[in-house]
């Protein structure tokens, strides 16, 4: 007969869903450590994201929205997620996928491929836009000019460009991305190590660009990267709560046909130490990315602090605070064999102009989202 002290500690069973009481949980959630089920988790999920277009007005009914769709995991999730919202909800918006090619073979190529599916798949017209077509040059051919240093500045830059004119193509009100919390807080501490006070004002915001040609939205915002998806070590099932946890993502789970390689020309170096550093601390702490973000907003930025005006490029009508665009200095740089005309801060091409901003205005690795780093 078994004496009363030698019995063993039973291993605590899987709890019931907090939100339903019915079901099991099948996962902890990142953001709250809920203990919620599979059914449950995509319904709050998904509310949480309509409870942030409600309440921050993102959208108006009749508008037409471009999703900047790059194949990846959020933007991805993004066009899923808000075409079933404007169904569900009737928020009676024409959706569209807006992808920029950049000229990178063995990347963008694959991943564009993603995004034709898509575009079956979600019943969304797509649109793409080139490198090749608006600049003349693609990535390809100018990491081949300026080698791997400075590459994501010249296509941060092409890129924002390349959106806004693809987003005006299309006749769209506003472009939405897929950037996430995570995204979010690495940028806010970013801004804050570079002392890019002109970003770090504007990075937190939920809707940017209102006063220029085509407003950009992040119905993600307050998004968990980890609750979109992580990318599973293996794909084998398991009752185990832990493993689920590491497997249970929106993504993963609704079985979305995404593209998960990276740039094979990202640098991934400053960027790389702040995403580390805001995973460790959601580790301690999950709150931690929410309460970046809120740092971010309740910056008060000094009224003595030189902000960039806002004009247009004497070139091609841009938005610039310089006499030309950013754009367009790298690409005369770029044709004339001078690749490093842009690179740095601004001299040169806009020297004499007297609107010339001196602080906050240099050029810096601007990466983009498009490739899992940012420029907001
Ligand atoms: Fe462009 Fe991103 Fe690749 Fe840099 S990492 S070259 S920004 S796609």
């Amino acid at each position: 007969m078994e004496e009363e002290g030698d019995a063993k500690p039973k291993k605590a069973g899987p709890r019931q869903c907090c939100v339903c009481n019915q079901r099991r949980a099948a996962l902890k959630r990142p953001k709250t450590l809920d203990q919620i089920c599979r059914e449950c988790f995509y319904r709050v999920f998904e509310e949480e994201i309509h409870q942030v277009i409600v309440e921050n007005q993102l959208f108006k009914p009749g508008e037409r929205i471009a999703i900047g769709a790059s194949g990846g995991k959020d933007s991805t999730v993004l066009a899923y997620v808000l075409s079933e919202l404007n169904r569900r909800h009737n928020y009676g918006l024409d959706l569209f996928l807006l992808s920029v090619d950049e000229g990178i073979t063995g990347y963008r190529d694959d991943s564009l491929e993603t995004v034709k599916r898509n575009e079956i798949q979600y019943g969304l017209p797509l649109k793409v836009v080139s490198y090749k077509d608006l600049y003349g040059w693609t990535m390809d051919e100018i990491v081949k000019m300026i080698g791997l240093k400075n590459n994501c500045t010249f296509c941060g830059v092409f890129r924002r460009q390349a959106l806004d004119r693809g987003a005006a193509m299309l006749k769209v009100d506003k472009l939405a991305t897929g950037h996430n919390a995570d995204d979010i807080a690495e940028t806010v501490l970013l801004n804050i190590l570079r002392g890019d006070i002109a970003r770090l004002s504007r990075c937190t915001a939920i809707t940017t660009g209102e006063d220029g040609p085509i407003p950009r939205c992040k119905p993600f915002k307050y998004t968990y990267e980890k609750e979109i998806v992580i990318y599973p070590s293996n794909h084998t099932y398991s009752n185990s709560l832990q493993i689920l946890n590491q497997k249970f993502t929106y993504a993963y789970f609704k079985r979305l046909d995404y593209f998960s390689t990276e740039c094979i020309y990202s640098p991934n170096a400053y960027r790389g130490f702040a995403r580390e550093f805001i995973k460790d601390l959601e580790r301690l702490r999950p709150r931690a990315i929410l309460d970046i973000i809120k740092s971010g907003e309740d910056f008060r930025i000094s009224t003595s602090t030189k902000m960039p005006e806002q004009g247009t490029c004497e070139r091609c009508g841009y938005i610039s605070s310089q006499k030309w665009c950013k754009a367009c200095v790298l690409l005369e740089g770029l044709n004339r064999g001078l690749p490093k005309l842009g690179i740095g801060r601004s001299r040169g091409l806009n020297q004499d102009n007297s609107k010339d901003v001196k602080k906050g205005n240099g050029t810096r690795s601007i990466e983009s989202k498009q490739c899992g780093s940012l420029d907001f």
